[in-house]
């Protein structure tokens, strides 16, 4: 799994192919054996919600649903290309350097 919280993707398949947004969240979905991804602002989905008191009222919200993170590449920060990363010991740290700028990716 290569994918962390606050990476920038792209969809590379589906109905969203091409979006780009920030992995807010990674689950672990058992049922398929595979981490998805919650992406801000990819693949929402209407939902109702109920009201939670007078500053919250319920009503219909654009809610992200999760995607399989084998439809997501992780988009580099540096050169914005979709990075193919190789992992690197750097300070003692696994590290993922994007192989086109060879920056060090890490959030
Ligand atoms: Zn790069």
């Amino acid at each position: 799994m290569q994918l962390r919280k606050g990476d920038v993707v792209e969809v590379i398949s589906g109905e969203e192919k091409g979006r780009r947004g920030k992995v807010l969240r990674i689950e672990w979905h058992e049922k398929s054996k595979s981490y998805r991804a919650i992406v801000e602002g990819v693949n929402l989905a209407k939902k109702h919600q109920r009201t939670r008191g007078p500053d919250k009222p319920g009503g219909i919200v654009d809610l992200p649903n999760p995607i399989d993170v084998s439809n997501l590449v992780l988009i580099c920060p540096k050169c914005g290309k979709k990075a193919k990363v190789r992992r690197e010991e750097h300070e003692g740290r696994r590290v993922r350097v994007c192989r086109e700028c060879e920056e060090i990716i890490d959030v």
